[in-house]
């Protein structure tokens, strides 16, 4: 797919990930469609891809609300009258070693902090991609969706509920390629490692330094390299139902 003049809606595009991934699709002529329930946040991606002469606008939803999804892509379907691709992007990190030092691990998780979790990473990517793929199939456009997964999919100490909500936004994405082929659709997920944006600067410097020391690479990825990503997987037209990992080997 071209990315000039494509729409890409991207969720969590208030900040890190989705905010370097708006600025870089705008430099190459994308309109953008940003959501996210952090309006400051929004007001500056916007203003990032309007110097850039990208038309952007905003749309404050949460993703795990219903009737805020349903209306957002509503309002997005009435401003651009198209949408070629999503990006899942909005995640949350709420877990006991990470970023709570006086936790550790399951025994000590709240049902509360796993539901959360898992309600913003999966609830959120599975209503988004339904309102998405909805439309792309009423309207037979060969469009574009991609998950927003992590290395820590494979399953991490302490992240009992983002870990899992990971694996799901991943195995969602594979199902949904399989689903969705049929009409041109391509599905994909990439599975950042640890990058540098506030939802790393939540964990702990000693975790950090330690998760870092099992980087091959040594340092934090920047989120250019996980927006290079995104656009590498929209305009390869015979991509879909993969995981891209990047991660500076902390996988291997
Ligand atoms: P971030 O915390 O910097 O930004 C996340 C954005 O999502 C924020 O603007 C926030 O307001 C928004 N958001 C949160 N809950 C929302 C909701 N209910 N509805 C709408 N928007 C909501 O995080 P980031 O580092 O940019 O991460 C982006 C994605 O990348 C997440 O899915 C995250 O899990 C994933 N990821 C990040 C890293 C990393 O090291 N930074 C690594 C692997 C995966």
């Amino acid at each position: 797919m071209n990315i000039d003049n494509s729409v890409v809606v991207i969720t969590g595009a208030g900040q890190g990930l989705g905010q370097m991934m708006a600025v870089t699709l705008a430099q190459m002529g994308a309109q953008l469609a940003l959501i996210d329930v952090n309006t400051a946040g929004l007001r500056k991606t916007q203003d990032q891809c309007h110097m850039l002469n990208s038309m952007a606008r905003i749309y404050e939803a949460d993703v795990t609300n219903e009737a805020e999804v349903e209306q957002a892509f509503l309002n997005i379907i009435e401003d651009f009258e198209h949408i070629d691709v999503l990006i899942n992007n909005a995640g949350i990190l709420d877990d006991g070693l990470l970023v709570q030092k006086s936790q550790t691990g399951i025994s000590k998780m709240s049902l509360e902090q796993f539901q959360t979790v898992m309600d913003v990473n999966v609830t959120g990517t599975f209503l988004c991609g339904r309102e998405a793929a909805k439309w792309m199939i009423e309207n037979e456009t060969q469009g574009v969706i991609i998950n927003i997964s992590s290395a820590a999919r494979a399953g991490n100490i302490g992240q009992t509920n983002y870990a899992a909500s990971k694996a799901a936004v991943t195995t969602m994405a594979v199902g949904w390629a399989r689903e969705l082929g049929q009409y041109g659709i391509r599905v994909a997920a990439i599975a950042p490692g640890l990058i540098d944006t506030p939802m790393a600067m939540q964990i702990n410097d000693d975790k950090l330094e330690q998760m870092l020391s099992m980087v091959p690479l040594a340092r934090l990825g920047e989120p250019t390299e996980i927006a290079h990503s995104v656009r590498y997987i929209i305009e390869n037209d015979y991509f879909t139902g993969r995981v891209l990992e990047i991660d500076g080997g902390l996988r291997l």
